[in-house]
């Protein structure tokens, strides 16, 4: 803000003085009336591109008599509230001067200024200036130094700013380490795989356009079918092979520059001898992609008028954390990479991509949110006392509420794995002093065994406030629209923890951030061998065929689906048939895990959520059929629930999928199953309506990723009068649930 006071001062003949203090811009100014409300008006309407303000008072003070406007350093002693901009991509003035063979940045790979570059990854410690940033071991040199103290100079105290004398600079190394001649571009196009250190981490970058050498990194990486995102030189060349609009261009395009993920070409064009994108060793079984930008001046060097698309995935071993330093990818990616390009500028916090769609009413929806948006705050609809939600298992981010601003951490992947475990207790550490709280509320989830909520019961000092995994996901919804009122809430995902201990993911909610309550649910299915059926959807499939038709369903099972081994559907039957005491489960996820295995669309699941991905891409456009389903009030299973259980049974669906799949292709029969979730939701929805008066729906939890499920019932849903919420800011999956989390603890404490 200050070089923007700065310049509109002058301009507007105002005297006086702006500081960045901790609690924020504070501007002493002096001047007429008219002046004045010229300045302040100006102010906030002409603020800079990056600049976030969320709020603006002024008093009247007695004059200090000053004659000019200067600008004050900073304080640092107040409590610290002013908070770090996430990394932003390279504005085009810096673009321009990077690809300027006159200008003294000509293809300076860490070109930035007041409008773009490194922030959050770069940050040490608040408040922030250059020596408590990575950028304090590059002392500026006398012409970068004097654009630091223009106050008129684009470069105005822009922090990380440096220049090819001053700043970090790049090295290729061979796969020993040892340094290379030549440009990692032209080992790009030989077809080798680059390691190169990003922004918040290291990306394995390969040609997209050739097969062979994706189909390499694939096998080296040992990755699994999930889908690589790629880098396009441009929006153009992005084009040729993806479909996309102009709102997800406009998001390409901007500062934030996630990963979009749209939909891929099915007649890609490419100009003469160029080959087509690499679709099958990209995205396996998907219609859609994932497409970023360069965004930052390195990234603009890797590209040239040949070379105009890379895969560029996130350098980290099977969900291992995302590689940062040089040393460690020598180490860890030696027999991966076959060059890395690396720098000596550190990354102090790791910072995936970013990655969002579209949905069907072009509302943005996140998978991932982290590069380009974290740490900036969600508003929250109250002021609270500080809480620290500790997040889930997977897709983990925690979330830290002070008075009114919610902070969600980037993603931290699943906790189970030690590393990523590490990362996030030091994230958390980073957070709080960033932020200078230290909480002593803290919500966890009820699941005992979830890395997270473990580390929370181990705190000492501090209240817990245990949160319910679909409550958390409803809440998250809650929070950013700023809801209080209570709503209905469908909840659709993979796994979370129940009330009654089972295994909840198709749930039925009434409540908000004080109480919540359950309404109904998918029937419960048997669940037996818990969370190893997320990997082998062969399993829910001879669940759901056993509980329709008994014994023959687990040979109608055995026969459909070459997956499931005969040793597995026999112990499967036997565990089945000796059912006592074994956990159920009403999850979302896994019964499109059944359907897809049932139609031969994906019997087992190297990554959760593949065979449910692959179920949605092969659905037919246009099928209007659906199949029967019951809606039953029943109270199975369940004690802990007063009112009676709108219950969802799909039985009678199964008879008629099976019965369909002898005619139909598996694309019709994909997308009746579709049709039949959206009636039968919107059915129940009705009923819940109709029993406690709410007509506001909230829609969340992983399963709502499906654009055809959220895009069919947000429709229905609001033809019937409904008002209909969606994630917006948060992901729907578990890397929003803190979020939810957050708010209902921070209800309990509001001030
Ligand atoms: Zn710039
Ligand atoms: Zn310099
Ligand atoms: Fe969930």
């Amino acid at each position: 803000m200050r070089p923007h006071v700065y310049r509109l001062a002058r301009d507007c003949q105002v005297k006086g003085w702006v500081l960045n203090s901790a609690s924020g811009v504070q501007i002493h100014a002096e001047g007429s009336a008219e002046e004045l409300e010229h300045f302040t008006r100006s102010l906030v309407n002409d603020a800079p591109p990056l600049a976030l303000i969320t709020s603006c008072s002024q008093k009247e003070v007695a004059p200090e008599g000053m004659e000019d406007f200067i600008i004050r350093t900073s304080t640092g002693e107040e409590a610290i509230t002013v908070m770090v901009s996430p990394d932003m991509a390279i504005c085009p003035d810096c673009r321009a001067e990077l690809l300027d063979p006159g200008n003294r940045r000509y293809a300076y790979a860490f070109t930035n200024c007041t409008n773009c570059g490194p922030r959050f990854t770069i940050i040490r410690d608040l408040p922030y200036d250059r020596a408590r940033t990575s950028m304090a071991e590059f002392p500026m040199c006398p012409d970068c130094s004097q654009e630091y103290q223009d106050p008129l100079d684009r470069r105005f105290h822009a922090q990380p700013n440096a220049c090819p004398v001053c700043g970090p600079r790049l090295r290729l190394l061979d796969a020993g380490g040892g340094e290379m001649k030549g440009e990692a571009r032209s080992l790009l196009k030989r077809g080798l795989i680059v390691a190169v250190k990003g922004l918040g981490g290291f990306h394995l970058a390969v040609d997209a356009r050739n097969a062979e050498a994706v189909q390499r990194l694939r096998q080296r990486k040992r990755r699994d079918a999930r889908a690589f995102a790629v880098m396009a030189r441009d929006l153009a060349a992005a084009r040729g092979f993806a479909v996309i609009g102009d709102v997800e261009a406009s998001w390409m395009q901007s500062a934030r520059a996630p990963i979009v993920v749209v939909k891929s070409r099915e007649t890609q064009f490419c100009s003469e001898g160029v080959s087509p994108l690499a679709c099958r060793e990209i995205h396996p079984g998907l219609g859609t992609i994932g497409v970023m930008l360069p965004y930052t001046p390195l990234h603009h060097l890797l590209f040239d008028e040949v070379l105009d698309v890379l895969v560029m995935t996130s350098a980290n071993i099977s969900d291992e954390p995302l590689i940062i330093s040089n040393d460690e990818a020598l180490d860890k990616l030696a027999g991966i990479a076959d060059a890395f390009l690396v720098h000596d500028r550190d990354i102090e916090n790791p910072c995936d991509d970013s990655v969002v769609t579209l949905t069907g009413v072009n509302k943005l929806q996140f998978f991932r949110r982290a590069r380009g948006f974290v740490p900036q705050a969600i508003p929250l609809p109250f002021a609270s006392q500080p809480v620290l939600a500790a997040g889930p298992e997977m897709k983990n981010s925690f979330c830290i509420v002070r008075d009114d601003q919610a902070f969600l951490s980037q993603h931290w992947g699943d906790l189970n794995h030690y590393l990523n475990y590490e990362r996030y207790l030091e994230g958390r550490k980073r957070f709080q002093k960033m932020l200078d709280v230290d909480p002593r509320i803290v919500a966890h989830d009820l699941h005992p065994d979830y890395q997270a909520t473990r580390w929370a019961q181990s705190l000492a000092e501090c209240q817990l406030i245990p949160v319910q995994h679909h409550w958390a996901h409803m809440a998250s919804v809650m929070a950013e629209h700023g809801l209080s009122e209570p709503v209905l809430g469908l909840i659709c995902d993979g796994t979370g923890l129940g009330l009654d201990g089972q295994i909840w993911g198709a749930e039925i909610l009434a409540g908000d951030c004080s109480a919540c309550e359950r309404l109904g649910h998918l029937d419960y299915q048997p669940y037996p061998g818990g969370d190893l059926n997320a990997r082998r959807p062969c399993r829910m499939a001879a669940v759901h065929c056993y509980g329709v038709w008994g014994e023959e369903g687990l040979r109608l099972a055995a026969r459909r689906m070459p997956e499931l081994g005969q040793e597995e559907a026999e112990l499967l039957g036997w565990q089945l048939a000796n059912n006592g005491k074994q956990l159920m489960t009403s999850s979302c996820g896994r019964l499109f895990d059944a359907v897809s295995a049932f139609l031969g669309v994906c019997g087992s699941n190297p990554y959760e959520g593949q065979a449910a991905a692959q179920l949605e891409a092969i659905a037919a456009q246009q099928e209007g059929g659906f199949f029967p389903y019951s809606i039953e009030a029943g109270n199975r299973a369940s004690g802990s629930e007063s009112r009676q259980q709108l219950i969802m049974k799909l039985s009678p669906m199964w008879e008629a999928l099976a019965e369909a799949s002898r005619s139909l292709s598996p694309a019709v029969c994909s997308r009746r199953f579709h049709n039949t979730l959206v009636r039968m939701f919107a059915e129940s929805l009705e009923s819940a309506r109709q029993l406690c008066g709410l007509n506001r729906v909230v829609l969340s939890g992983g399963v709502f990723h499906n654009q055809i499920l959220l895009a069919g019932l947000s429709d229905i849903l609001k033809d019937r009068g409904f008002e209909v919420f969606t994630n917006q800011a948060v992901p729907p999956g578990d890397g929003g649930i803190s979020l939810g989390q957050a708010a209902i603890a921070a209800w309990q404490h509001r001030l």
